[in-house]
């Protein structure tokens, strides 16, 4: 299983790409200064990247995002007429553009099969065709004619049989979770940038949409830990959940999760079938049958004020059954799938039922909920891992659980309204959702012993926080040896780094801060960041701004202990191969030398 499998049939299409579709119109007058116009960027990510260096796009912005499936939930097709139609904001003049689209995965039984058969621009047919992504900052531009400008990696520089010295351009898609990690570095990337040229350049600061009309099979993605993600197959429809790339197994967009467009949903599909997406419901509208939907179809609409990062868009199609109630002034959706066994349907209602109520816990901590809406989806596909879709939480395998809805839902504000702005950060986010269940355990323990008024209670939760961070910090082996801010995508999504070890970390900063100031700093970043995305300096600010001993060399000890918790990869080992800042009252040195003095 470990050896290497080269790409060939990718070779070909390193050549600079050539246009597919002629020009159907003579091009209007080109806008003054054409001369300064040139290609977006095929990628958001910083030079140097190897985590999915090749998502996202560069030279606009994504304001809106229209998505028009036309779906038969039978065969599980994408029919004529399917399309999205995303408005965007230049921000330099643009002789072209890219999106990121997998018409083809390396999965062997999920994979989509998708044809683009036309791209429009502001209305006029605009030329297209697919290239493989570079790496990020190559000098010699996205159509670089060298071969190893091209190759996947989980290392930078590029690992694998060949040397070469160039950072990756894509992450590998490896066929297992046992596969080794590095198994495919080296090998080509699929050409999945979706490479659109006007008909004339789109002028620097000009709003502009883009109509991209597909069919064909949607599909799964494998990942660069083996596991697989997009548009599951059910037996009545699909199940989506996409992190971090595979939106783009389904429609094209600028994959990258700092784009951030706001979304509306008019999808078409089988009659009998409900379409779950984010947001709120307008309307839901049956048409009598067709050639293509000889039963009938449904149009249903839903739709998002807020803008959506790349992985949290919501589209399952199937025997959804849906509710909702207003609590709070929240709307709160639920959904489970029909073939889910009504005794185990019953148990999941129970669960559901408490999303008002920890959306109302999580709130003293982060401040108010972001949203309008929030909700669940259950359902059937038994898949790699449930996922905080935007205010409908997509849970797996026809089963929700406490501990995981409060992760997911504390995920609202952290990753979804709050999001990432690569995925360096993913361990920013996850290690808030982890919070989230410390905070649930120090619920039960503080209800266990008398209640939040009760001093008893109080200190039963505290208690049990200090415990958590005590559990993590004794952890030896491998544990400490990935710095949160710095995985490969094989250990992106692994428990110590990603979720235990920031979440720890947080304690540890509600220790330092003081439980009120923690909490100021909880809501103070999504007043600033909602609705858009954060960098690491950016969320490490907010916490110095609220240290309550001003002191430089407190500040020098808070930033020393985020080199130490989030920066560092230690040794095999644990024992003093691990952070040594800590907090009052924890496991370790703590961090103050005495009261209000740092060293
Ligand atoms: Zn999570």
């Amino acid at each position: 299983m470990a050896g290497r499998r080269p790409m060939i049939i990718f070779v070909a299409l390193v050549l600079p790409w050539f246009g597919l579709v002629p020009l159907a119109s003579p091009a209007s007058a080109a806008p003054a200064g054409t001369g300064d116009c040139s290609a977006g960027a095929h990628t958001l990510a910083p030079p140097g990247s190897h985590l999915y260096p090749d998502t996202g796009n560069g030279g606009y912005t994504s304001l809106h995002t229209l998505v028009h499936l036309v779906y038969d939930a039978t065969t599980n097709m994408f029919l004529p007429g399917n399309q999205v139609v995303l408005t965007d904001r230049a921000t330099q003049c643009l002789t072209s553009f890219s999106l990121d689209l997998e018409r083809r995965s390396a999965n062997t039984s999920a994979s989509p099969d998708m044809t683009v058969n036309s791209v429009t621009v502001n209305g006029q047919p605009a030329q297209f065709g697919f290239v493989q992504p570079t790496y990020p900052g190559d000098p010699n531009g996205a159509n670089d004619p060298n071969p190893a400008a091209h190759e996947a990696s989980q290392t930078n520089p590029v690992g694998g049989p060949g040397i070469n010295p160039l950072p990756p351009a894509c992450s590998p898609e490896l066929p297992n979770t046992k596969t080794k990690p590095d198994a495919l570095d080296g090998t080509q990337c699929p050409p999945n940038k979706l490479v659109i040229t006007p008909s004339a350049p789109i002028g620097n600061g000009a709003t502009f949409t883009v109509t991209v009309s597909y069919t064909g099979r949607p599909g799964v993605h494998n990942d660069g830990d083996g596991t697989t993600e997009g548009w599951f197959r059910a037996p009545d429809g699909s199940f989506v959940t996409t992190e971090p790339v595979a939106s783009e197994d389904w429609m094209p967009l600028n994959d990258y999760p700092a784009a951030k467009p706001a979304y509306d949903f008019s999808d078409t599909v089988t009659a009998g079938r409900t379409v779950i997406a984010n947001g709120v419901l307008v309307s839901v509208q049956q048409h009598a049958a067709s050639q293509e939907f000889p039963g009938g179809s449904v149009t249903w609409n839903w739709h998002s004020a807020a803008p959506i990062a790349s992985y949290l868009v919501e589209d399952s199609v199937g025997k959804y059954r849906l509710s909702s109630r207003t609590v709070g002034g929240i709307k709160f959706y639920r959904a489970q799938n029909g073939l889910i066994s009504p005794a185990q349907q019953q148990s999941n209602a129970a669960i559901m039922g408490m999303q008002p109520d920890i959306t109302a816990f999580e709130s003293q901590f982060n401040g108010p909920y972001p949203f309008t809406s929030d909700g669940i989806v259950i359902g059937t596909p038994s898949v790699s891992f449930d996922e905080e879709m935007q205010t409908m939480i997509a849970f797996a395998g026809g089963v929700i659980n406490t501990d995981t809805l409060y992760h997911e839902n504390m995920h609202q504000w952290w990753g979804d309204n709050v999001t990432e702005d690569d995925y360096r950060m993913t361990f920013f986010k996850e290690g808030m959702a982890t919070l989230a269940e410390f905070l649930y355990h120090a619920r039960l323990a503080e209800d266990a012993a008398g209640g939040p008024s009760s001093p008893q209670g109080q200190a039963a939760f505290q208690a049990s926080l200090v415990s958590q961070f005590n559990r993590i910090y004794r952890r030896s082996g491998s544990f400490w040896t990935t710095a949160p801010s710095n995985p490969e995508p094989f250990t992106l999504f692994s428990g110590s780094n990603t979720y235990d070890r920031p979440g720890a970390a947080y304690i540890a900063l509600r220790q330092i801060l003081g439980p009120a100031n923690f909490d100021r700093v909880l809501q103070q970043l999504q007043q600033v960041y909602g609705a858009a995305s954060i960098s690491e300096a950016q969320l490490e600010a907010a916490f110095h701004q609220w240290l309550p001993v001003q002191s430089s060399a407190c500040q020098a000890r808070l930033s020393q202990f985020f080199t130490q918790w989030f920066d560092t990869a230690y040794p095999q080992g644990g024992g003093n191969n691990k952070p040594m800042i800590t907090g009052p009252g924890l496991a370790g040195p703590g961090f103050y030398s005495a009261p209000g003095k740092c060293g």
